[in-house]
């Protein structure tokens, strides 16, 4: 194996609240971190050593940043696949090109899976008109999601489609579009991988997600699942982390069906909103298993110490923040306006796992 290099100045891009996470494990570990973000206002902006505003299409900025620190990470996997292509010329990008250039496309990251042994995500087909709409209508028994291909999170670029609003499409431009099945899940969950330099492998486990306006509300740990649906979820994450060669974290979210089968939702080579339960409940959190595997460590086995319900708090609910830290511990992202939708912070109910 090539001699690892010492690593210091770690680089992020994107300044959100998983950069700000990733910034306060990087100090616990004494590395330095540099923030480059398109939004001059941001939460990791006053937790990183140095903060660099600029657009993610400025190559010439991308570049000279990516000369200055020592590993590249990333927050979003919503970054234009030329910066990728920069930054991985000097052979620092992590998790993987692969992992980000896949999961920022709904298409490729379908076809991916869908390619995998035994792995499925949902039905879906691609769309290039109101025709096409018509069809998956039809074929997938009048109940069709469609969502754009990129720039899709947070339910952002999705439209639920019924018979009421179905001819409202008409006019629509389907172009980078795709239609999903609508799936009757019992559940949803999600696991988080994380793989290091030296072949370890380790994840965080599988927990129960709810979703309201397409947005995450809230994560539950433990999940009230079989052994059996555990180890099934828990297999297809480490299957798909490995195949896109990740260093660092990769989390699945999947859907688990009435008759115990799952279904690959989509998955996201970063730090998830659904692994917040670790900074808590954990004695090592997801962003520290982030921190160690791209700085040439060996991550570590998170032991569990407590159950948790995480829950975000939301929009205009974050005027309930004093409420709310009367009581709990709870993480403010120091957004600099509430916006309906906008994720403002969140905070984690802990559980004793045997009552
Ligand atoms: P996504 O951005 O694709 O993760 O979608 C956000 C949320 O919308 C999911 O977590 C689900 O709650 C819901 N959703 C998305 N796609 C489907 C689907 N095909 N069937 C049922 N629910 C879905």
């Amino acid at each position: 194996m090539k001699e690892l290099k010492k690593i210091n100045t770690i680089g992020i891009i994107g300044g959100g609240q998983l950069g700000m996470f990733l910034c306060l494990s990087a100090k616990k570990y004494n590395k330095k971190v540099y923030v480059y973000s398109d939004q001059e206002e941001c939460s990791a902006k006053n937790y990183c050593d140095e903060f660099f505003f600029g657009k993610l299409e400025d190559f010439d900025s991308i570049e000279k940043f990516t000369k200055i620190v020592d590993v590249v990470t990333v927050e979003t996997e919503n970054i234009p696949p030329k910066t990728l292509d920069i930054i991985e010329n000097y052979e620092k990008l992590t998790p993987s090109i692969d992992a980000i250039k896949i999961s920022q496309n709904r298409l490729k990251e379908k076809n991916f899976i869908n390619n995998l042994n035994k792995i499925k995500t949902t039905e879906f087909i691609t769309l290039e008109n109101f025709n096409d709409l018509l069809k998956a209508y039809d074929l997938f028994g009048k109940k069709v999601i469609i969502k754009s291909t990129e720039f899709g999170y947070d339910g952002k670029n999705q439209h639920k489609i019924n018979s009421e609003n179905l001819y409202t499409f008409k006019d629509f431009n389907f172009k980078n579009f795709i239609a999903e099945k609508v799936v009757d899940f019992v559940k949803e969950i999600s696991v988080i991988s994380c793989i290091d330099r030296f072949g370890n492998i380790e994840i965080f486990p599988p927990v129960e997600n709810v979703h309201e306006n397409n947005m995450l509300r809230d994560t539950r740990y433990p999940a009230a699942l079989s052994e059996d649906i555990k180890n099934c979820a828990i297999s297809y994450a480490i299957k798909i982390a490995k195949e896109l060669s990740v260093i660092g974290i990769l989390a699945t979210e999947m859907f688990v069906l009435e008759d115990n089968s799952i279904l690959i939702n989509e998955i996201a080579p970063r730090p998830h909103n659904s692994g917040h339960w670790t900074l808590d409940c954990c004695d090592i959190n997801q962003f520290d298993n982030v921190i160690l595997a791209i700085t040439n460590n060996k991550i570590k086995k998170p032991k569990i110490l407590s159950g948790g319900l995480m829950i975000n708090v939301i929009g205009e609910e974050y005027k309930e923040k004093n409420n709310i830290e009367e009581k709990y511990k709870f993480y403010d992202y120091f957004k600099k306006s509430i916006k309906p939708l906008r994720k403002m912070g969140h905070y984690t109910i802990l559980k004793k796992l045997i009552p």
